[in-house]
């Protein structure tokens, strides 16, 4: 099984969320299983060079692509990634990738992906490699079925070419101005109202790769369903929804060399499920950076989190003052938005003795935070999969979250059930975080209660084997015939 996977970043290289954790852990686990894995990526100028060993393809430099009016150069560079097996390609087009950040605002953002996506396909006919399956990643690549489809459907190479898509949070979708359709090198006849490209008079990437994809993934099985409904489609539930028979839900694994207690070398103490209380020296390291007390007696809980609507801050607005009226310990590491940077710097600085803020972003600290909390909170109004509440399962980290897309997934609650492993609210209200907040409280008190809910998040199985395997099992569904046999 031949996979070509196009993402818009991927750990270790380019990460800003989840998207790089799963792409970057995904292709070592297929390989697992005999697939043999190509990762395409720009090679944007954050990208360090030098330390992955980020070598010019030869053969492959200053390729002449013209977009309409506009003619760009790109070359080709490649590594090999961290299992010493999946090959990774970075597309180079300095006028496009050198930028501050990966993704920008800028007018040129459409080209920056369209040239990519292009970028792919020629390379792919230079390297003369035929995939089994193009494996999209959320807008960035939303355009490559489409591609296939339309544009390099002659190319014998590509004949038996599938496309999967996978989406990993329908809130971006690559909403470009109608043009963007010529920049892409489609025809006019292309845009049609209510076409697959189309979408409130512009141009939708994402749209077009829920269209042409032979099978859309999305992160979670809740979210694949709540994505088909008006509530969370983000105006493509209409599209989804036509699509229903052709879409699942794959939850995200986590990567257990880089996200594991026993072996995290981020963390002050390593501790498992056998030896738990070691997990206490680590909280003391948290509040001893944070400059807050230590107290057993008191609990801390963390959050990590990009600073964005989807994350449901705002349930902390009007409640922060009652829950920070409790004897408790809050520590948050984040960056984003400014209006929850402003909110959470006006927290810390009222409450300086219970509140700790870091903001930007610090791997090192996401790990300490994970493992040194008692509680992580995550209100999120919507979230495909998440990555964090896992992480904190496996840390002993009892989650607070509310219930939706791959929260719902992954949190029990342990009021409802036996092997609850944390704290689950139903609905996006702020009464609903107070409670919760409360609940774990109580929860903390109780100590043999409070063992036994960490003790049950500690032993779930996030492993990627899991989530490859079903992923190799879509592969294998969309595959189709060699041509000619
Ligand atoms: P999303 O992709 O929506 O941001 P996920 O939970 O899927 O959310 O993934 C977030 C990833 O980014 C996790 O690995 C998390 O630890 C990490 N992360 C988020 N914010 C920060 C930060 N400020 N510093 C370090 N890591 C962060």
């Amino acid at each position: 099984m031949k996979i070509c996977l196009i993402t818009s970043e991927c750990e270790p290289y380019v990460k800003t969320g989840g998207l790089a954790d799963v792409c970057g852990s995904l292709p070592p686990a297929l390989s697992n299983f005999g697939a043999e894995i190509k990762v395409f990526l720009p090679l944007y100028g954050i990208i360090n060079r030098e330390k992955f060993i980020i070598k010019p393809v030869s053969g492959i430099k200053q390729v002449s692509l013209k977009l309409g009016e506009k003619e760009f150069k790109f070359s080709v560079y490649n590594c090999k990634h961290t299992d010493g097996k999946t090959e990774v390609y970075f597309i180079e087009c300095a006028g496009l990738y050198d930028r501050d950040s990966i993704y920008t605002q800028d007018s040129d953002e459409d080209e920056r992906f369209i040239l990519f996506q292009y970028a792919v396909f020629l390379t792919l006919q230079n390297l003369q490699w035929a995939p089994d399956v193009f494996h999209c990643n959320d807008w960035q690549s939303g355009l490559i079925p489409a591609l296939l489809k339309l544009k390099f459907n002659r190319d014998k190479l590509f004949t038996s070419a599938a496309t999967v898509l996978s989406i990993h949070n329908i809130g971006y979708q690559g909403i470009f101005g109608k043009e963007s359709i010529y920049k892409a090198n489609f025809p006019e006849s292309s845009f049609v109202l209510g076409g697959p490209f189309e979408y409130n008079g512009n141009t939708n990437f994402l749209k077009a790769g829920i269209w042409y994809a032979d099978l859309i993934t999305t992160v979670s099985k809740t979210y694949a369903e709540e994505i088909q409904t008006s509530e969370y489609g983000s105006g493509l539930d209409g599209v989804l929804k036509s699509r229903s028979d052709n879409i699942a839900g794959i939850l995200n694994g986590i990567d257990n060399n880089l996200w594991n207690p026993v072996t995290d070398n981020l963390i002050s103490e390593n501790y498992g499920i056998d030896n738990i209380r070691l997990k206490e020296k680590n909280k003391v390291e948290l509040l001893e950076l944070a400059g807050l007390r230590y107290s057993e007696h008191i609990p801390v809980y963390g959050i990590v989190s990009r600073f964005a609507w989807q994350k449901g801050f705002e349930l902390f607005f009007d409640t922060i003052d009652e829950i920070l009226d409790n004897n408790i310990q809050l520590i948050v590491l984040g960056s984003g938005e400014e209006h929850y940077e402003d909110f959470f710097l006006k927290v810390s600085l009222q409450y300086s003795d219970k509140v700790y803020v870091r903001f930007g972003f610090d791997n090192r600290f996401a790990h300490l935070i994970t493992a040194g909390s008692d509680f992580f909170v995550m209100p999120s109004r919507y979230e495909p999969c998440g990555l964090n509440q896992m992480y904190s399962l496996n840390y002993g980290t009892i989650p607070i979250v509310r219930k939706t897309g791959g929260l719902a997934d992954t949190v029990i609650d342990f009021g409802n059930n036996e092997s609850g492993n944390g704290i689950v609210f139903d609905d996006f209200l702020p009464e609903q975080l107070l409670v919760s907040m409360k609940r774990a409280e109580e929860l903390f008190i109780d100590k043999p209660l409070f063992d036994k809910v960490r003790r049950s998040g500690m032993s779930a199985d996030f492993s990627w084997e899991r989530s490859a395997l079903q992923y190799m099992n879509i592969y294998n569904k969309v595959k189709k015939p060699v041509s000619g046999t």
